[in-house]
């Protein structure tokens, strides 16, 4: 049995006071319950703020990116060992925004995920498709080269979480239905078994993204191959955020 894995992403949100405010609702509403690991990963200027807020709970902290060299004239960015150095456990890497707003490539990705992994940071990798894409019927081999692009052997497969993330589903509050992502999913498990073989890919957590809300949670959580969420706009608030992990947790029980 796999234990899911929710993770918050607040994008280019939130002031050092809400920063502080959604962290500490989300821990105090997860008091007493531990069936699902938990992840917030706010912008880089609340990082220690939200690390700070969460220090007592096992609610992990996460980069939303980071830079591959560790160090030098890269004006704007931030490392791996930066985010370490924050408290960050775990970083989400190869988002699409990263890669349609900002242009970011397979080849940088792959050294990015290899950075993190240096830095002790675990990753979140996100892979999916464009509406045009998916209706090309091309949804398969866009997600297989987003995983090509960085897996290896030389990856832990347990610090390695996949996020798939259609892109006509993130933030536009069109889901893919939880046929539509457990499809997806369930094609990605056994990539996952040809690099690293069938015992750790069937331990490894496969979250779903894209406009994930309280009122769809638990059919999607319900998917066999679905262990959790990567959660953007219904992260901004705390109780939909704590309604999605109970869904994650109930889908264990
Ligand atoms: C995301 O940004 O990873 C995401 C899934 O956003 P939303 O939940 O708002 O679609």
């Amino acid at each position: 049995m796999r234990r899911p894995f929710v993770a918050g992403n607040w994008k280019m949100h939130n002031t050092l006071a809400e920063a502080r405010a959604l962290a500490k609702a989300v821990w105090n509403g997860l008091r007493g319950k531990n069936r699902v690991d938990v992840a917030l990963c706010p912008p880089f200027t609340a990082l220690t703020t939200v690390a700070e807020a969460i220090k007592e709970s096992p609610v992990k902290l996460g980069g939303q990116n980071c830079y591959f060299e560790p160090k030098g004239a890269f004006t704007g960015e931030i490392s791996a060992p930066m985010l370490a150095d924050a408290g960050c456990a775990c970083v989400i890497i190869g988002h699409s925004e990263r890669r349609q707003v900002f242009g970011e490539t397979g080849e940088l990705l792959h050294k990015k995920v290899r950075a993190a992994l240096q830095a002790g940071l675990d990753v979140i990798y996100c892979v999916g498709e464009t509406l045009e894409e998916r209706e090309a019927g091309r949804t398969e081999a866009v997600v297989a080269r987003h995983l090509d692009e960085v897996l290896a052997g030389d990856i832990p497969p347990a610090r390695l979480t996949i996020a798939y993330e259609p892109v006509w589903a993130i933030g536009t509050g069109r889901t893919a239905t939880p046929e539509q992502a457990q499809e997806v999913h369930a094609f990605i498990r056994p990539r996952l078994a040809q690099v690293f073989g069938l015992d750790a890919a069937a331990a490894m957590r496969i979250q779903y993204g894209g406009s994930v809300k309280p009122n769809n949670a638990a059919g999607l959580m319900a998917c066999p191959d679905i262990d959790g969420a990567l959660v953007g706009g219904a992260c901004l608030v705390a109780a939909d955020f704590l309604a999605i992990i109970a869904a994650a947790a109930d889908s264990v029980s």
